[in-house]
């Protein structure tokens, strides 16, 4: 009878090797050393395929899920565990769904491709460093597997960001008293302005003035009408939203997020179907006062 002896290093995830090795019948784990990560097994012919395939799917499972938080947690201190946790379970999620490629293959394409590369190896009692098995055989899957969360990381923070901003204007708006006010907010795609019931354009010299020393001289129109929203806190927002296409997040979105049942959309009103018609889209000022304003 043919016995194999196969020496395992993983530097990564260590007892889960362990763990899946143990129960694969057929196999005699020897030299367990959890200090060094390293371990001996030893198994007839016949055990080839089943320990392969344990050793596969401890790659891209356990091996896997701890490798990418080693790297996550190392690019990304500021992040906690259970963030970037979460982040790679939904990719790994993803992955053995087959809703993503990586390395231009699809999940099935590289277990199998790890299979043979182990195969050849159990059959020769040959020592296998899981890591530089990896590094060597799923080069590209790795690379692209970071470069995708990556991006989900960054999309992740500018999310937590968005969502910071959010409460913290909620709570703004919380120490305000609710005026009876109706106020109507106009996003255009280069710019948003308010108008009060009638048409008169709402201008507030003094939280433009606050907001302005706030933003270090870098104001910009959405965040001027937020803050002039704010500090007026009107019982009724009525939107008229000519910018639907607007990138995340847009003013819209984050004026419903804010003022929530307040708000309420003009439904193509005629002013909009006006506004749209026209090239250029201007605030709209009914009141006389401040035509004369802006002729000065
Ligand atoms: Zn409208």
């Amino acid at each position: 009878m043919n016995v194999h002896t196969l020496n395992i290093t993983s530097e990564n995830a260590f007892p889960a090797l362990v763990d899946k090795l143990s129960a694969v019948a057929g196999i005699c784990l020897i030299n367990l050393d959890h200090l060094d990560h390293s371990l001996s097994c030893e198994y007839e012919e016949q055990t080839v395929e089943e320990l392969c395939n344990a050793m596969t799917l401890f790659l891209f499972s356990d091996w896997l899920f701890a490798r990418l938080q080693a790297k996550l947690s190392r690019e990304y201190p500021h992040l906690s565990d259970d963030e970037l946790e979460y982040l790679t379970l939904v990719f790994m999620h993803e992955l053995r769904s087959n809703e993503v490629v990586v390395g231009g293959r699809n999940y099935e394409e590289w277990l199998g491709r790890t299979k043979v590369g182990l195969w050849s190896l159990l059959e020769s009692d040959e020592t296998v460093f899981i890591e530089g098995f990896a590094r060597f055989r799923l080069k590209s899957f790795q690379q692209s597997i970071m470069s995708v969360l990556r991006e989900r990381v960054h999309q992740f923070m500018l999310d937590r960001e968005y969502e910071e901003s959010v409460a913290m204007l909620r709570y703004m708006l919380e120490t305000q008293p609710e005026s009876a006010q109706e106020l109507h907010v106009f996003c255009a795609p280069n710019r948003v302005w308010i108008t009060d019931a009638n048409g008169s354009l709402v201008r507030d010299a003094e939280v433009t003035e606050a907001a302005l020393a706030e933003s270090g001289g870098d104001l910009n129109s959405e965040d001027l009408a937020m803050s002039i929203l704010i500090t007026r806190s009107p019982c009724r927002i009525v939107l008229h939203d000519m910018n639907e296409g607007a990138q995340w997040p847009s003013f819209s979105e984050t004026l419903g997020r804010v003022f929530a049942e307040r708000v309420r959309a003009c439904r193509h009103c005629s002013t909009c179907q006006q506004l749209k018609q026209a090239q250029h889209v201007f605030p709209v000022d009914a009141s006389s006062d401040h035509r004369v304003k802006r002729n000065h």
